[in-house]
């Protein structure tokens, strides 16, 4: 039976072409099915009149009934407004127009009942709702409204009549045109289970509620519904990818590792990193491709963990390679790899875009030649050109900035796929890493190297920005370093650019016996890889940078990070930033300087920030913040991310609880076979080809 919902909304009655049309290019809706899967974004509750003198500013939505008194034109320009002032008897609020003074004037009559709708606000005093919805009192029956649906529309269609509205007319026209039941999409055993409500009525039950409690069994039915596919189809594919690739099998743990291992390690490893290794070597020595993803906050020693495993492929005769997402950070690796290494006979070079030509040529040969053990590298060796004998392992450090393309390519580098491990510093809430990573294995180092003080953070104003130079002075005095830290986005680099430079000259001058540097992404990398050499070297104390350094940047002598401009970033950032600082055995500083006017968000990030030093919890809190789709990583994950109804940052219970459903379904019917399951696969495979992407592949 054809599904009658893939049909084009055109000729949904309430649309027809130039609708049709606004849909497809503002909402990216195309067929009914798209359009019943609109939900709201929030609903009202129409039935309850509010009385004006109960006003408070701190009110959703409120429904007034009353009249308007008079009218009042005030303010020019940008401030030019039509006020009405609003009685019910019990106070005055005025309702206040920006745009559509003229219309308004004329629709609306002084002395007439209306019901009024909107949010109301206080302001010096009065309170007012801006744009309100106002309709004639005696064409509503308040009491039969009860919760209504309000969608998101754009501006293009709120011009074009496409208001909230009219979608909800819209989609009343299709629910009624719909057949009396939707075909089920989940199987008869799960719905009885865990006792959720029926599709169809679920999707109607979303648009049009009638009632809280139907509303939240509803929303609970498709919320599950949408988070259970997710991870069926994850779950499914790992087990398939599972059995599919064959991978190289490091048997031995040979000489290198073991002469590395008590020969050359300069400390202890933490507990947190011995069985993360040990993970590793259970991975590579099972003939199946690893693909394991290593989670440490900044400073819990990803380094050495990578360092080991790519000892691991030497000792079975293979080559790795590390891969970093910056030059300053690859070069930074590789000098740290060969310093560790030295005395074995571990070949370590580098390749980067600034490799010059006299020296590449040699390399590449050694490389393909296998001569070279372990090459640190940017994007650069994802060139055709690169080519080795035998890459059996690939590390990916700070792996939010590789796309899944980039990995692609390395596969291809290999007659199998090599191993492969990635390592983010950018914590992943376990949520979310849940849902990316589906079919990664996920390891996590949750323990720093021993003797590390917990990092103090403070946030100021700027206006108390002497006392930060005074405390830079003081730790400067005694040795240490700092960093001072300006945004630079991409959008208003001219203007970024011109405050790094003059803080830079303001810093200059405010300690001129020290010497101070500059580093920033405009930079040629020659001049960036010196300014950073001379930060390391200690010949520079004070390095003014944009987030160039946000990645990997290793000076254990330096202890204050100050962040100029701080509510231009994201928690994740900060933490980064900071992370950069508490490096070595000093007590270690993080100044998070910022305006006095501060929104809600911003202060409750500079809040977070002081109060915690744990990046999951902070990573955790980011993403109740501000929502999944902008986490750091997301968007270059190659993962849109489209759940209409759930919610990662909201929804982990539920996701944790489906999940373990799916597993079961995997687990029972490795065959995709069963009567009972038939409904889930059939289903899975139409999300599949409608979405025209998986959830799970992403290496
Ligand atoms: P990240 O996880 O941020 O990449 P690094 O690998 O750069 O961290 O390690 C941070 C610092 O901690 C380095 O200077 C490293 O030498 C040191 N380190 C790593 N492991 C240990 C350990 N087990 N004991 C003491 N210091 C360690
Ligand atoms: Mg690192």
């Amino acid at each position: 039976m054809l599904d009658p919902t893939t049909r084009d909304i055109k000729y949904l009655p309430g649309v027809g072409e130039q609708r049709a049309k606004l849909l497809n290019r503002e909402l990216n809706i195309y067929s009914l099915h798209d359009l019943l899967y609109y939900f709201p974004y929030r609903y009202v509750d129409r039935s309850r009149l509010f009385k004006v003198n109960e006003i408070d500013g701190r009110m959703p939505h409120i429904q007034l009934l009353g009249e308007i008194r008079s009218f009042e034109e005030m303010g020019e320009g940008a401030s030019r407004r039509l006020v009405a002032h609003f009685t019910d008897g019990s106070g005055f609020v005025d309702l206040v127009w920006f745009r559509g003074i003229k219309y308004v004037k004329g629709k609306y009559k002084l002395g007439v009942k209306y019901v009024v709708f909107g949010k109301p606000t206080i302001f010096g005093g009065r309170a007012n709702i801006a744009h309100p919805d106002i309709d004639l009192a005696d064409t509503l029956q308040l009491s039969e409204m009860g919760l209504q649906p309000y969608y998101n529309t754009t501006d293009r269609m709120k011009r074009s009549g496409l208001n909230s509205q009219a979608m909800a007319k819209i989609i009343s026209n299709l629910l009624v045109m719909l057949p009396e039941t939707m075909s089920e999409t989940l199987s008869d055993s799960i719905i009885q289970k865990y006792k959720l409500m029926p599709l169809d009525r679920a999707l109607r039950k979303t648009h049009f509620p009638g009632n809280v409690s139907d509303l939240r069994s509803a929303e609970y039915r498709l919320k599950f519904e949408e988070l259970f596919y997710i991870q069926l189809d994850i779950l499914n594919y790992s087990k398939e990818r599972k059995c599919k690739f064959a991978g190289y099998n490091f048997s031995k743990v040979g000489d290198m590792f073991n002469r590395f291992y008590s020969e050359n390690l300069p400390f202890e490893l933490t507990e947190a990193q011995k069985r993360v290794v040990r993970e590793i070597r259970r991975d590579v020595n099972r003939s199946i491709q690893m693909n394991r993803l290593v989670q440490g906050d900044v400073g819990s020693g990803k380094t050495l963990v990578a360092l080991l495993s790519m000892l691991l492929a030497k000792d079975n005769g293979y080559q790795a390679c590390m891969m970093a997402p910056t030059e300053i950070l690859a070069e930074q690796h590789f000098s740290t790899l060969r310093r560790m290494l030295e005395g074995l006979p571990v070949r370590v070079e580098l390749l980067t875009g600034s490799t010059k030509q006299k020296e590449r040529v040699p390399l590449l040969a050694a490389l393909a030649g296998g001569e070279v053990d372990i090459l640190v590298s940017t994007h650069a060796v994802l060139e055709d050109k690169v080519n080795f004998a035998h890459l059996g392992l690939v590390v990916i450090d700070e792996q939010h900035r590789f796309g899944v393309v980039q990995r692609a390519k390395m596969w291809a580098k290999s007659h199998i796929p090599p191993h492969v491990l990635v390592m983010t510093a950018t914590p992943i809430p376990r949520t979310l890493a849940m849902t990316l990573y589906g079919d990664l294995d996920v390891s996590v180092i949750d323990e720093l190297p021993p003797g590390r003080k917990p990092i103090t953070t403070r946030h100021i104003y700027r206006k108390q920005i002497g006392e930060v130079y005074a405390f830079i002075e003081k730790q400067l005095r005694e040795g240490r370093q700092a960093y001072v830290v300006y945004p630079l986005i991409t959008e208003s680099e001219k203007i970024d650019l011109q405050n790094l430079e003059e803080g830079y000259a303001r810093l200059c001058n405010v300690f001129c016996n020290y010497k101070v540097g500059k580093l920033h992404g405009k930079m040629k990398p020659k001049e960036k890889d010196a300014e950073m050499q001379r930060f390391a070297s200690g010949e520079t104390r004070l390095l003014v940078s944009t987030t160039v350094i946000e990645v990997g940047v290793d000076v254990p002598n330096s202890t204050i990070m100050v962040i100029e401009n701080a509510e231009r970033f994201g928690l994740s950032q900060l933490h980064q930033l900071r992370g950069r600082v508490g490096r070595g055995a000093q007590q270690s500083y993080c100044i998070l300087v910022t305006d006095v006017k501060l929104s809600d968000d911003t202060r409750k990030r500079m809040e977070i920030m002081t109060s915690s030093n744990d990046g999951f919890e902070i990573a955790e809190a980011d993403l109740k913040l501000r929502g999944p789709g902008d986490i750091e990583g997301t968007q270059q994950s190659g993962i849109a991310f489209d759940l209409k109804i759930a919610n990662l940052a909201k929804d982990e219970q539920l996701l944790q609880f489906v999940r373990d459903i799916a597993r079961d379904v995997v687990d029972n019917d490795p065959d995709c076979n069963r009567e009972e399951n038939l409904v889930l696969w059939r289903k899975l495979a139409e999300i599949k080809l409608r979405s025209n992407r998986r959830w799970g592949a992403i290496s």
